[in-house]
């Protein structure tokens, strides 16, 4: 039976690892909030008292991280992950991050002979519940089979996107796509509503017509239109609305290197600034709803 350290353990953590628990693998468990790793001690995850500690002996780590420097601090340097584990062991880094963060990680893994792979994912806490994530892998075809069957368990579409870092070119550019068709959607809805029409009816309209999204088939922002959705919950659990500026933010570094004009994306960034700025960062990014309301 492989052992999996798996370290961070927070909205999508939590469920991921769950999921590696139930295929079958054994855990040990790390996150900086003791209260995230008893959640999985429960579930039959064995505790690690650091970082470190979780690595040793295990055959895969899997990391899911909020940002670039909690993964390059977690990683690099004398001190980091990838001066301790042992080579051969298989790292799966799932965070997003800036793609050239990925690939600072890759060189240090693959100067110490660890296979890496950057596998950022998408589908949101309830594609991570239901082991249905999409998963936009970065690195060698080679070690992609060698990760695929950790890869099943959690998710049920597994993407060779290209080499190191690719992973997360794909995921910025899907993050920067959704946040512009939420935002499209947001304010599609207050207008209907502001002009007489009831939410849930125009909903179902422009989600059977060509308006027709992710956001208005699994993830609408008004609430109450759909009982499951962060909306209808007060916009809690999902994806951060700062999680989202932070993916918008890695969009525009991205296409500053490649020169890559990207409109949409700058003006949805500037919104998810000001939603930020408004206190709504730690709520569902659907909460942008806010900003056409009044
Ligand atoms: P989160 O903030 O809920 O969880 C991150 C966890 O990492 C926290 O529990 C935190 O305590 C822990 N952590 C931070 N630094 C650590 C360290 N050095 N050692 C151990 N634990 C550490 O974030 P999340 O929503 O789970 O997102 C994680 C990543 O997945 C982010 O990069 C995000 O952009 C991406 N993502 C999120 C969603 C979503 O719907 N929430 C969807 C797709 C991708």
């Amino acid at each position: 039976m492989q052992t999996i350290a798996f370290i961070g353990l927070g909205h999508m953590g939590a469920p991921m690892a769950a999921n590696l628990i139930k295929a079958g693998y054994l855990l040990r468990v790390f996150d900086l909030v003791q209260s995230a790793i008893d959640g999985l001690i429960a579930q039959g995850a064995s505790a690690a008292r650091s970082a470190h500690d979780a690595v040793d002996g295990a055959d895969v780590v899997v990391t899911m991280l909020p940002a670039s420097q909690h993964v390059e601090g977690l990683y690099l340097g004398n001190e980091g992950l990838l001066a301790h584990i042992v080579p051969g062991t298989l790292v799966l880094e799932c965070s997003t991050i800036a793609p050239a963060s990925a690939r600072k990680v890759h060189q240090a893994a693959a100067e110490r002979k660890i296979p890496m792979l950057d596998a950022p994912v998408s589908g949101g806490t309830g594609g991570a519940i239901a082991g249905t994530l999409t998963f936009m892998v970065g690195g060698d075809a080679q070690v992609l089979e060698r990760a695929h069957p950790v890869f099943s368990a959690m998710g049920r579409n597994i993407f060779h996107a290209g080499g190191d870092g690719a992973g997360q070119v794909a995921k910025v550019c899907n993050n920067q796509l959704l946040a512009v068709l939420m935002i499209g959607t947001a304010e599609s809805l207050a207008l209907g509503a502001a002009n007489g029409l009831d939410p849930v009816v125009l909903s179902e309209i422009m989600r059977r017509s060509s308006g027709g999204n992710w956001a208005l088939e699994v993830y609408n922002p008004w609430p109450g239109v759909m009982e499951n959705a962060p909306a209808s919950r007060g916009y809690t659990g999902g994806f951060m609305a700062a999680l989202m500026t932070k993916d918008l933010g890695l969009a525009q570094e991205t296409a500053q290197v490649s020169g890559n004009s990207t409109p949409m994306g700058s003006l949805a960034l500037a919104l998810y600034r000001l939603l930020v700025k408004q206190g709504h960062g730690e709520q569902d990014f659907s909460v942008i709803q806010k900003l056409f309301d009044s």
